[in-house]
């Protein structure tokens, strides 16, 4: 328990007793949910269709089969971003899942669905990365009817394995020229691990790459995918630097990245090894849960019975700046009657009845650094705007 001191507030205090969980158990109830043959089906279905490179219809086969994945799962808006590389007609999968508070604003989490083929052998790409496809695929399966504040992309990308040239299209023909907001992207590249080996780590990777601006706060969010992955799985984490996958394209452009790859590295892949038999699917399967919970922390998601359709987001609310050193500024058009601040595990580390209902200061300097959830509402209860921020000091 943390205790700030405020400048404005003079009705100060906090809870510890309400809300001591260190975890969502709303969110470990849809953790609950993913399943290890559905994940190993997903596999099986990866090493059937075969070499996934551009040019083949074992491609094509793969993004139809993505898409009557989505579809049963319920999801309609389903975006094929179509394009042509080298002769080859290519296709990234896009499903939205509009969020409910910031719809216009993006988690993306992604993985490319193609495989290598070339000098170093045609591969199917079970670990690389049919290993992301499924933990995806999962993912979109649990989040279908679950409120989430911020809208999801769920993304596979094609032909990365001819330097993100899915990825690369999709940001230059669709994300720059529609300015989409992206909160972050959220990539899964290769995470099946070492068949008979000990694989009970993930590499949580951020952003070291120039350009350097949006580096902190790549940090900051690896570190609470870092959390949350020891919060939803019993898998340790280790931060390494983001390279070479999907993600790459999107720091280049300055929008924030994090991701997942295996710890212990697979010898096979780009190889028609990489089948099957050479991955642990128990890995896959618990890195599908940690993905799980950190897609729902990530877009925010809630209870259905939280209400949030009763906030009022038409209010003229500002709460900066963010990332946020030591002082945050709400400022409003409405009263509000008190601030709420969670950590990352959702402990409420502040609850605060505000003396001035429309000009405030929190302290934020005896915080760690880290991302924070804040809920502002009125005297009656009801939430005016909620949000996520970053602590840096630097
Ligand atoms: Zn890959």
């Amino acid at each position: 328990m943390k205790f700030i001191i405020t400048s404005l507030a003079f009705i100060f205090f906090t809870i510890s007793t309400l809300l001591s969980q260190t975890h969502s158990t709303f969110y470990q109830n849809i953790v609950d949910g993913v399943k290890y043959d559905s994940v190993l089906n997903y596999l099986k279905k990866v090493e059937l269709l075969g070499v996934k490179s551009p040019g083949t219809t074992a491609l094509v086969n793969a993004k139809s089969w993505l898409v009557d994945k989505y579809t049963s799962f319920g999801y309609s808006n389903i975006q094929i971003d179509t394009f042509t590389d080298n002769g080859d007609v290519l296709y990234n999968v896009i499903v939205t899942k509009t969020g409910t508070l910031y719809p216009n604003t993006y988690l993306i989490v992604c993985g490319h669905y193609d495989s290598k083929a070339g000098w170093s052998g045609d591969s199917p790409g079970v670990n690389d990365n049919g290993s992301g496809v499924s933990i995806i695929l999962e993912i979109a399966r649990l989040l279908k009817n679950v409120n989430t504040e911020y809208s999801i992309k769920f993304i596979n990308f094609t032909a990365e394995e001819t330097g993100y040239t899915g990825s690369t299209n999709y940001l230059n023909s669709i994300v720059i020229p529609q300015n989409l907001d992206i909160r972050l992207v959220f990539n899964i590249d290769e995470v099946g691990g070492v068949a008979g080996q000990i694989n009970d780590i993930i590499k949580c990777e951020s952003d070291q790459s120039s350009p350097t601006v949006n580096n902190v706060t790549s940090a900051a969010f690896t570190d609470t995918l870092m959390t949350l992955t020891g919060l939803y799985s019993s898998l340790g984490t280790n931060n390494t630097n983001a390279y070479g996958s999907d993600y790459m394209p999107f720091q280049s452009a300055e929008y924030i990245i994090t991701g997942y790859f295996e710890e212990n590295q697979s010898p096979v892949v780009h190889s028609s090894n990489d089948d099957l038999a050479h991955l642990d699917t128990s890995y896959v399967y618990e890195i599908a849960q940690a993905a799980t919970g950190a897609t729902l922390f990530l877009a925010q998601a809630y209870e259905n019975s939280n209400i949030i359709g009763e906030e009022k987001s038409d209010y003229l609310i500002n709460v900066f700046p963010t990332p946020v050193k030591d002082q945050l500024y709400i400022n409003a058009s409405v009263p509000i009657y008190k601030i709420e601040l969670f950590d990352v595990q959702g402990r409420m580390i502040l609850e605060n009845v505000l003396s001035n209902q429309f000009n405030n200061t929190i302290n934020f300097s005896e915080f760690e650094n880290g991302i924070f959830h804040y809920r502002l509402s009125d005297k009656n209860g009801n939430v005016l705007k909620s949000g996520t921020l970053v602590k840096t000091t630097n």
